[in-house]
């Protein structure tokens, strides 16, 4: 029976990013995803890259800053490998404040909207105005080119069968057990977001945190340049004019339902910001369920089981930490030094 060095149980942009870097180093590679890779948060998301002090939990800031910074290098390789688009933009973020906030991080600075965002109305409301240099990415093309690089670089995939159980023999992983069968590794990686916690022998304590958006067709491609984010909804423009509006942040458990009401009031936030959307049409409504973990904060590392790893609990971050995360989780499944300071998110927390 064929063996893999690593299996990697999801096949969302957390494990797919790190099946690319272990297959990158010479490991053979299999990612078991239950249902489609790349179907679930990673293809919800808003893919905002945002390593701002002001939002980020400090715990968390040098690696959601180091991610940042290797944005560039990593969308140009997956754009390079798969042939495909991942619309990474560096127009930057409008930031529209009720408070006056303490500018921590001097890369915020004040902005005149009428130049930065013409159509942008910011109310009495908003008692700051300030930008960011800050990226954006598509993360539905992202996660599509992740999956063709993986596919490229011969990780070999089994889809549309769940895990059930990591396999044991004297004490150490020896593999997965799935709905259908059962493959062979004696290194098996949970990268299974907010279903994490189900699969034994380590009850990870992620949960579902539900996200609902919107998207609509700007009237022209370039209505609005910058994201934007303000207290009652956050708008990211795409290339292509589409004009993604997001989101909530709700306990639900795993309910992917979107709720009228909810739509609404996030296409009416949408078009207080900016007037000129009256009209546009609205494409598509979805929700989709974040990792979240009892700390707001990843769990990355080995677990106490010998040849069990997870990398998981990545909540609203996940598409700006892929990068980061492929590069400690393989340093840590491949016995390197990770070169980051793990504690704060070691699996041993909830043990
Ligand atoms: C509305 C919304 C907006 C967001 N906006 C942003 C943003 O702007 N910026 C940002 O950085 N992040 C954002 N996020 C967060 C980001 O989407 C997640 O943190 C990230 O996608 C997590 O990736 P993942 O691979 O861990 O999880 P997922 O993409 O959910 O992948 C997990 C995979 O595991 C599979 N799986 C589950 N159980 C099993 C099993 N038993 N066996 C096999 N496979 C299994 C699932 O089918 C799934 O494909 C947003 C999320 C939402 C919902």
């Amino acid at each position: 029976m064929k063996t893999w060095d690593v299996i990697v149980v999801g096949g969302g942009i957390i494990g797919l990013s790190l099946a690319i870097s272990l297959r990158k180093r010479g490991a053979s590679v299999l990612v078991v995803e239950r249902g489609e890779p790349g179907r679930e948060a990673s293809h919800a998301a808003g893919g905002m890259l945002v390593d701002c002090p002001l939002e980020t939990s400090p715990a968390l800031q040098t690696l959601a800053t180091a991610s940042a910074r290797m944005y560039p290098e990593f969308a140009h390789e997956l754009e390079v490998e798969s042939g495909m688009k991942v619309d990474l933009r560096d127009q930057g973020t409008i930031l529209l404040l009720r408070d006056e906030q303490e500018q921590q991080g001097s890369d915020l600075v004040p902005v005149e909207l009428a130049a930065a965002e013409p159509e942008l109305s910011a109310t009495s409301h908003h008692t700051q105005v300030l930008f960011r240099k800050e990226r954006s990415v598509d993360p539905r093309a992202l996660t599509a080119a992740a999956l063709k690089t993986a596919k490229n670089r011969g990780v070999d995939f089994s889809s549309g069968d769940p895990v059930t159980a990591v396999n044991l023999s004297d004490d150490h992983v020896s593999g997965v057990t799935t709905a259908k069968t059962s493959f062979l590794a004696e290194k098996v990686v949970n990268c299974a977001g907010a279903w994490s916690g189900q699969i034994g022998p380590h009850t990870f304590p992620t949960h579902p945190v539900k996200g609902q958006m919107l998207c609509l067709a700007m009237p022209s491609r370039t209505l609005l340049k910058h994201v934007i984010r303000s207290p009652k909804a956050y708008l990211i423009p795409r290339s292509d004019g589409r004009l993604l509006v997001g989101a909530t942040v709700e306990e639900a458990g795993f309910d992917k339902r979107t709720v009228p009401e909810t739509i609404q009031k996030l296409h009416r936030a949408a078009l207080e910001l900016v007037p000129k959307l009256a009209d546009a049409k609205i494409l598509e409504d979805w929700a989709g369920l974040r990792p979240g973990t009892p700390d707001a904060l990843p769990i990355l590392g080995a677990t106490a089981t010998p040849g069990y790893y997870v990398a998981t609990g990545h909540f609203r971050d996940g598409i700006l930490l892929a990068p980061i995360t492929a590069e400690v989780m393989s340093a840590v499944i491949e016995g390197r030094n990770a070169e980051y300071d793990l504690s704060a998110f070691s699996p041993a927390r909830f043990a």
